[in-house]
């Protein structure tokens, strides 16, 4: 359905430099496949989406969609964006119109429905997305979420074949992140052509058909879920997927802020999705800084997540020790009793009590 090659992109900026965002990038895309687009920032993914529905035309190479170039003189680009619906991460909804306004400009204007007929599908595809009790209010009541939810319902009502989808999460509030990862999810398992850029490596596992990770404005590895996220080929791609994330805490002495550090762990684990782990964490990170290792200063504390296999984990970091620091080595009751695993394990400059929960 779509064909990219040798896709490049150049940016001359205003001070004089020159930046090839996109180097050399090819892939076919068939129809009703649902491809995640992941990398590390400032890898090209948004140009390449920009590039696909030409709102960023690349410097060389071309984009093949059903056989025809896109990116050919004349190609007539309003065809192309009723084709190629984009959802981006900023909603971009008319704040001046109602909700089912926003929906039905443009089937009237573009598709040439009467408002009648424009106005009952787009009731279908607020049902769709959840938000029919809205339809006539304007975008600035609604919550990132909706608003969000509202883009892709506007999106559906052109028809597209394809849709793309640049971050459509990163803008919202963690707590509104699944109700749009789920309208997607449903459009995926509706055989609906996708790509979609996104930080959200297990929703990109689960939904996926494949996987482009981006790297050096290439392709540098393109997959299935399973071979990109389990046996990925390249060291770089091994790294980006199984990126651990991080929140530390330097306890120097008994002035340290706890409460301040339980509400940083409440938005550590909200923000990626864990937010049953905040209460288990906080009571054991309490008594380990208070009770079992209160004689040792300075300690690190790292609240730790691996997004893709969902191991959370509290290191205990202490520069210099060399042995553990429980008595005898036995790890208080208190402490096993509510954890998964624990490990004791000298590291290069000290040791370290790693609990998982
Ligand atoms: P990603 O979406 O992977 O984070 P982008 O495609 O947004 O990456 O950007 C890749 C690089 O291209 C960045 O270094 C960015 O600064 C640069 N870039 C993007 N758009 C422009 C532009 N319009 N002009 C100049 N540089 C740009
Ligand atoms: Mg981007």
């Amino acid at each position: 359905m779509i064909s990219i090659k040798h896709l490049s992109k150049t940016f001359h900026n205003p001070d004089g430099s020159i930046v090839t965002v996109l180097k050399d990038v090819n892939c076919d895309i068939d129809k009703g496949e649902v491809i995640s687009i992941i990398g590390p920032s400032g890898t090209g993914k948004s140009t390449l989406l920009r590039a696909l529905n030409m709102l960023e035309p690349p410097t060389s190479g071309q984009i093949l969609v059903d056989g025809e170039d896109i990116t050919a003189k004349g190609y007539r680009l309003d065809v192309l964006r009723r084709r190629m619906g984009m959802v981006f991460q900023s909603f971009n909804l008319f704040e001046h119109m109602t909700v089912i306004e926003n929906i039905i400009y443009a089937p009237i204007r573009l598709l040439g429905l009467s408002e009648a007929d424009a106005r009952a599908e787009a009731m279908t595809l607020l049902r769709k997305v959840g938000m029919s009790q809205k339809a006539d209010v304007y975008p600035s009541s609604l919550s990132g979420g909706q608003k969000q939810r509202v883009a892709i319902a506007r999106s559906l009502a052109m028809h597209p074949e394809v849709i793309l989808f640049d971050e459509p999460t990163s803008a919202l509030d963690p707590t509104m992140v699944g109700e749009v990862l789920s309208v997607i999810r449903q459009l995926a398992s509706e055989g609906l052509t996708m790509l979609i850029v996104t930080h959200e490596m297990r929703f990109a596992r689960d939904v996926s058909t494949r996987i482009f990770f981006m790297y050096d404005g290439i392709i540098y590895e393109d997959g299935s879920p399973g071979q990109i996220f389990e046996h990925p080929v390249h060291s770089v791609t091994k790294s980006f997927v199984n990126r651990i994330q991080k929140l530390v805490f330097e306890i120097s002495d008994d002035e340290f802020d706890l409460l301040e550090m339980h509400s940083e762990m409440n938005r550590f684990c909200i923000k990626y999705n864990i937010a049953e782990k905040a209460a288990e964490a906080i009571p054991v990170a309490d008594d380990m800084i208070q009770n079992h290792m209160a004689s040792f200063r300075p300690l690190t504390f790292r609240l730790t997540y691996t997004e893709l296999t969902g191991e959370t984990a509290l290191d205990f970091m202490v520069e210099g020790l060399t042995e553990s620091p429980f008595a005898g080595g036995n790890v208080p009751i208190a402490v096993s009793a509510r954890t998964k695993d624990i490990i004791q394990e000298p590291t290069a400059r000290g040791f370290r009590i790693k609990i998982l929960l």
